[in-house]
């Protein structure tokens, strides 16, 4: 795929998910800023493979819960690249607990960082994507979001509303050629996994019809391809990269 002279911003960049996605990118010939919170070694470790690789890295230490991050990263990325032409929103976390002991801490952060910061980086970026009559966002959500997991209800409920949000942007920014998708993973093999139950890992495995974890390279090639020109005709979808985990 070809994305040479493209500009990317990928949220949450430093470890798993967003890493590989960023790698991928890059490796397709996009130049590309991540941001983090807390793992600045290894999104400097991200930004240095992708030099390796002859693209221009940047790693952006900026919340995705905060609305005045968000613009400044976009200002940042446009500042020192240029353009901006692909918004992958990624960044995400978990705070687990079933609904009648759930905190209104853990329900505020996962709603402010899942959803929230999504929505702030997809208005940041939209009027950029408007005025040059072109862009891709790409939301990461998950197969909870589709069919709601026991002890995520905070989680669940963000990842649906990212599904909502994907096809009301996707309507909005349409006619200027914005396209504007989600992809939805099973469990994939990553920190925010690591730490799991082991019973939960074993329940999820056991539903995966292809018999295995997935990989986060393998969500990041599906990014990948609708961030190219051969998804030109695709907006609004949600498309899952599960195994068959939601069969
Ligand atoms: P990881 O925990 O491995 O990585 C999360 C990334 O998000 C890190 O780079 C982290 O950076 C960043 N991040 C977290 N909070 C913030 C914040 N407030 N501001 C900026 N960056 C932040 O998670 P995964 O790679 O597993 O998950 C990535 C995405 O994929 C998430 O949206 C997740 O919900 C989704 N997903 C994951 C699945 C899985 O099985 N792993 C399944 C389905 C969906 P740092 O630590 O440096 O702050």
């Amino acid at each position: 795929m070809d994305l040479k002279g493209k500009v990317a911003i990928v949220t949450g960049g430093s470890l798993g998910i967003g890493c590989s996605i960023a790698l991928d990118l890059a490796a397709n010939g996009a130049d590309v800023a991540i941001n983090y919170r807390k793992h600045a070694d290894e999104a400097n470790a991200v930004v240095a493979q992708m030099e390796k690789m002859g693209r221009r890295g940047l790693a952006v230490q900026a919340d995705v819960a905060s609305f005045a991050d968000a613009q400044r990263m976009v200002d940042t990325v446009r500042e020192k690249f240029g353009r901006l032409d692909i918004l992958v929103n990624n960044a995400g976390i978990n705070r687990d607990g079933v609904v009648w002991k759930l905190t209104e801490a853990q329900w505020d952060e996962v709603l402010d960082t899942n959803l929230k910061g999504y929505f702030n980086y997809i208005r940041a970026a939209a009027l950029v994507f408007k005025e040059q009559g072109s862009g891709k966002i790409v939301n990461i959500t998950s197969i909870n979001g589709l069919r709601g997991k026991f002890g995520q209800s905070n989680y669940s409920a963000a990842k649906a509303g990212i599904v909502g949000l994907t096809k009301a942007v996707a309507r909005e920014l349409g006619k200027f050629s914005v396209n504007v998708n989600a992809v939805a993973p099973g469990l994939i093999e990553t920190d925010m996994m690591r730490d799991a139950p082991q019973d939960v890992k074993d329940k999820a495995l056991a539903e995966i019809v292809l018999g295995r974890l997935g990989a986060p390279e393998e969500v990041a090639h599906v990014v990948t391809f609708l961030c190219s020109d051969l998804a030109r005709h695709v907006t609004g979808e949600v498309i899952k990269v599960d195994g068959g985990q939601y069969i």
